[in-house]
């Protein structure tokens, strides 16, 4: 947890670094605050967000009066927690469940990270000593059931698959029979990501999500969104959350940009929390969301 920490600060600090220079400078004028508003909207945290913190810090700046390093510091600490909110709830639904397995779907774009977050969930289960069964339900491509196996044998669970071209929810069936038949203690669904139609893939999440209830219980649908794909990729998660009842957001790649302030725009405009974020490509680089950590990272 330090280690990813660390990593996070080190890709978040330009943000938090910038916005403290920002806001110690001597002449907080109406140009100053246009700046720093900019700066947050550069970090991803969203128009209507920066926006408000901007407000907010003012206020706050203006009725306070002085401003050390420390007092500026802990006022943008309090603003930013407010918008990513500490209090949502963040656990993720992996059971175990009493005479059920718990299942977890994984959806998004591909290319987000939905099967290497797949694999990193199951090592941070099997690593508790919770048995894990992997479902290759993304039948589109046959290089993405092999890349799951290859994650299942690293992390040592198995994986249900088909051959390409197979009905997703008939893998996802098999996989949660299997989790049921050998009592494991989660499922883990790797579904497919293509972006056809709203209505296509509403039908296929849908039919997924309708046979895994014939044998268990849906628990848990995390999206998988990149955060380096700004508006783009925040327009395509929102067609993910329409099509399907998503139950918690894992922001991926965050090791590689500045701009974490997506956190703050994908739950304002999805009203789903960031349950996980992945820190890089390994299989320990993924680490719950905490939101005084990460912003307690982003300032340093
Ligand atoms: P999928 O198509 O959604 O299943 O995406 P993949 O799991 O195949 O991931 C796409 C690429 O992103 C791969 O090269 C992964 O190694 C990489 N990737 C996934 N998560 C992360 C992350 O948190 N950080 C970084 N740096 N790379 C990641």
């Amino acid at each position: 947890l330090v280690r990813l920490r660390a990593r996070l600060a080190r890709s978040q600090n330009v943000f938090g670094q910038s916005l403290l220079g920002l806001l110690s400078s001597d002449r907080l004028d109406d140009e100053a605050w246009e700046e720093i508003e900019d700066t947050l909207i550069t970090a991803d945290v969203g128009v209507t967000s920066a926006a408000q913190i901007v407000a907010g810090l003012r206020t706050r700046v203006k009725v306070l009066g002085t401003r050390t390093p420390e007092e500026v510091r802990r006022l943008l600490r309090e603003e930013l927690l407010t918008q990513i909110d500490p209090a949502l709830d963040r656990t993720v639904a992996t059971g175990p469940f009493p005479g059920r397995p718990a299942v977890v779907m994984v959806v998004g774009v591909n290319g987000t990270g939905k099967t290497t977050t797949t694999g990193k969930l199951a090592r941070v289960l099997v690593g508790d000593g919770r048995s894990v069964v992997l479902g290759a339900a993304d039948t589109f491509r046959a290089a993405a059931a092999d890349q799951l196996e290859t994650w299942g044998s690293r992390v040592g669970a198995p994986v249900v698959r088909r051959d390409e071209g197979a009905d997703p929810a008939s893998v996802a069936f098999d996989a949660v029979a299997r989790g049921v038949e050998e009592k494991t203690d989660t499922v883990i669904v790797d579904t497919a990501g293509r972006l056809h139609t709203k209505t296509g893939l509403m039908d296929e999440l849908g039919k997924v999500k309708r046979v895994v209830e014939k044998k268990s219980q849906v628990d848990e649908v995390l999206l998988v969104l990149d955060a380096t794909t700004g508006q783009n990729g925040l327009r395509q998660a929102r067609v993910f959350a329409e099509a399907v009842n998503v139950s918690g957001i894992v922001l991926t790649k965050l090791d590689g940009t500045a701009k974490g302030g997506i956190i703050i725009q994908v739950q304002r405009e999805l009203g789903v929390p960031v349950k996980l974020v992945g820190l890089g490509e390994g299989p320990d680089d993924l680490a719950p969301f905490d939101a005084e950590t990460f912003v307690d990272a982003i300032l340093g």
